[in-house]
């Protein structure tokens, strides 16, 4: 198949690590649900601007006004990719996290959310000062819808309400059915955020088709690594709520009142949640990421996943000590994210054998997800930091897994080694 045969230039090809066992090998990044490494092409993009970035909105200078111009062009950019509507706002945040907390922010006053426990935390935990309903995981997708609508029934019809969903889930890799989940959420009169992180990489994704109201992700899973992401949908609520960092840029205007206090006009734009000086080159190579995969094609870097994907699963499936973690089956749509634990093995010694013996970066631990590892591993993980895991001790089942993602950039080189080291 002519479109599985290159992977897209990426930065790190070149990359050698030392292994335990003498000389270098050549590394193989196969976290890119972690950090996905930046497209050369990104990279030229911030080169050939970075001698003229300046001040955005802020300098009458010749290079304030270009850079200006590129920022706001690269909302216009943003806007395509997610094939948004005329009338919803692109707002630059710094992540995925902080796109979520935005939104939590600016929730109406008694706002019920509605968030499955699969979910990473970055979309499980902004709610949690909110009247927040956790749903149960479900084995099915139609089992997700069922739960939702069931759930929905039953609240308060008239309060406002938000859904939060994952597109693809950041340990399964399993696509979530987000335009029924939609569906279900605007026929009981709620909205729906979709988390985007791992799923915009991977897949088109079309606001306006799957129906949702607002989609988060982050430019450093996107081939874009400079500390930004997005969130972009309807305007209303994030132009009805106070600012979600005051300062200077949200304000349009602001004047001493006569009692002494300040009066302040808070821009109605998505700039009203954009206080301070922006990430210029963070937005501008979210920009460049976006052209890049457009232009490279999402039906061939879903048909070359989708290559690389099947010689993963058949490699592990060749090692009877592997076991897949899935909440929807064999069968069930993915992206390149592949959770297993190994029987007999310490999760994070063997992720550190990949490392050290075989020049392979995986992610072992718990994902930030704990909810959805500890019922996918039947075990109860007590989380060592955020994201960490425990120790099993010799011989007792593990307590944390194994992730190896891949995308664009992952030559078949990269998983045959994978299969190979594990095997
Ligand atoms: N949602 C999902 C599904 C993720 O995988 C991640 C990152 N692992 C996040 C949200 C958070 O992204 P960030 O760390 O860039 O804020």
């Amino acid at each position: 198949d002519p479109a599985c045969a290159e992977p897209l230039a990426v930065l790190g090809r070149d990359v050698t690590v030392p292994l335990v066992t003498g000389g270098e090998v050549s590394y193989a990044a196969l976290d890119y649900a972690a950090s996905a490494p930046a497209l050369q092409r990104v990279w030229d993009d911030v080169a050939a601007y970075a001698p003229y970035y300046g001040s955005v909105h802020r300098g009458a200078g010749y290079l304030s006004q270009l850079s200006t111009d590129l920022f706001e062009q690269s909302r216009v950019t943003v806007a395509e990719f997610l094939d948004c509507r005329p009338t919803d706002q692109v707002v630059f945040t710094r992540s995925t996290t902080d796109s979520l907390n935005l939104l939590a922010a600016v929730l109406p006053a008694d706002c019920q959310v509605f968030v499955f426990e699969t979910e990473h935390h970055a979309s499980l935990l902004p709610w949690v000062d909110a009247q927040v309903t956790y749903l149960n995981a479900p084995r099915t997708p139609a089992e997700a819808v069922a739960t939702l609508e069931r759930a929905l029934a039953d609240r308060d019809p008239y309060g406002p309400a938000l859904v939060c969903v994952t597109g693809a889930s950041n340990v399964t890799g399993e696509l979530w059915p987000v335009k029924e989940l939609a569906a279900a959420a605007h026929a009981h009169g709620a909205r729906i955020v979709l988390d985007a992180a791992q799923l915009a990489p991977h897949h088109p994704v079309s606001v306006q088709e799957l129906d949702v109201d607002w989609v988060a992700f982050s430019g450093h899973k996107l081939y874009a690594p400079f500390g930004s992401g997005v969130l972009a949908g309807r305007a209303d609520w994030l132009q009805q709520a106070q600012p979600y960092l005051a300062g200077g840029g949200a304000s349009r205007k602001v004047a001493r009142r006569e009692d002494g206090g300040v009066d302040v006009e808070w821009h109605t734009t998505a700039a009203r949640h954009e206080a301070g000086s922006p990430n210029v080159i963070g937005v501008y190579s979210i920009a460049s990421a976006c052209k890049a995969l457009t232009e490279a094609g999402f039906e061939n870097l879903v048909a070359r996943e989708r290559h690389l994907i099947a010689k993963v699963r058949k490699g592990l499936a060749e090692v009877p000590a592997v076991r897949i973690l899935s909440l929807f089956g064999d069968d069930a749509p993915r992206v390149g994210v592949i959770s297993f634990v190994v029987d007999g093995w310490n999760s994070s010694h063997f992720a550190a054998a990949l490392s050290a013996e075989y020049g392979i970066g995986v992610r072992d631990g718990l994902f930030c997800a704990h909810p959805l590892v500890r019922t996918l591993l039947g075990s109860e993980p007590q989380a060592q930091g955020e994201c960490g895991a425990p120790e099993a001790a010799p011989g007792e089942r593990s307590l944390n897994a194994i992730r190896v993602s891949f995308g664009a950039g992952t030559p078949d080189e990269h998983v045959e080694r994978f299969v190979r080291a594990v095997k």
